[in-house]
């Protein structure tokens, strides 16, 4: 559907591209029973992919279906070419304190995008379309201004997600970790068209929360809570018309 916010996806289906992080030879944190990050983000992107297209309205694309390595800018290009309307990276956390638990969000902090949005303007095809905007229509200084406006506006809705996100897993009494919105500069954010928000679904590196994360039935709560955030904040978030 169309990625121009503020406006209704042209065929009335919004799309979610939802990216399991890590892969192949990066299998990302390894977890205190032994799972691979990459596996856990894998099974709960295909898992989370159904809960949200049995609600219908909605159109998912996984960045990877399989496990493969793919670089950070390759998941931002997936999610772009699919004209997602909202970009959603799933990860499991690991940290040195096994009691340290609770699910958090990361959106991308304001003056790590001014930089990319710079370096994405000089590295990408001009010809790109920002939020509408052909930019290969204009000089390259307007080009990086409407580009980093852009960027500055989805910062502005990747935020709103995160927040619609912390506030569902609130209401569905889930384990948050302390301040579980945090910002910062992650590669994979940085579409300056797409909202984009990256979910730490726990810790592997705490017990409870590894031997949840492992199985199907333990993600199931978690990810009914993320599908449901998803929705609400497309049913109330993003304005229509
Ligand atoms: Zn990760």
């Amino acid at each position: 559907s169309a990625t121009k916010r503020g406006s209704p996806p042209v065929d009335d289906v919004f799309t979610i591209a939802i990216d399991a992080g890590h892969g192949g030879v990066d299998p990302g944190a390894i977890g205190l029973n032994g799972v691979y990050e990459k596996d856990v983000a894998l099974a709960a992107a295909k898992e989370l992919a159904t809960m949200i297209e049995e609600r219908g309205g909605y159109r998912v694309v996984l960045t990877r279906t399989k496990d493969i390595f793919l670089p950070l800018r390759e998941r931002v290009a997936i999610g772009r070419r699919s004209g997602a309307d909202l970009f959603l990276s799933l990860h499991a956390d690991s940290i040195n304190d096994t009691k340290v638990k609770g699910v958090h969000v990361y959106s991308l902090s304001d003056t790590a995008s001014d930089k990319e949005a710079e370096a994405l303007a000089a590295k990408e095809n001009k010809a790109d379309i920002i939020a509408g905007i052909d930019l290969a229509a204009h000089p390259p200084d307007v080009s990086s201004i409407l580009l980093d406006l852009s960027q500055r506006e989805t910062n502005n809705f990747s935020a709103d997600v995160a927040n619609v996100l912390v506030q569902t897993w609130e209401a569905h009494g889930l384990k948050l970790l302390k301040k579980p919105h945090r910002q910062a500069g992650f590669a994979v954010l940085k579409a300056p068209d797409v909202p984009s928000v990256l979910v730490e679904l726990g810790f592997l590196s705490n017990a409870s929360e590894v031997k949840k994360l492992s199985k199907r039935k333990g993600r199931a709560a978690i990810l009914e809570a993320l599908a449901n955030a998803v929705d609400l904040y497309f049913k109330t978030v993003v304005p229509k018309g």
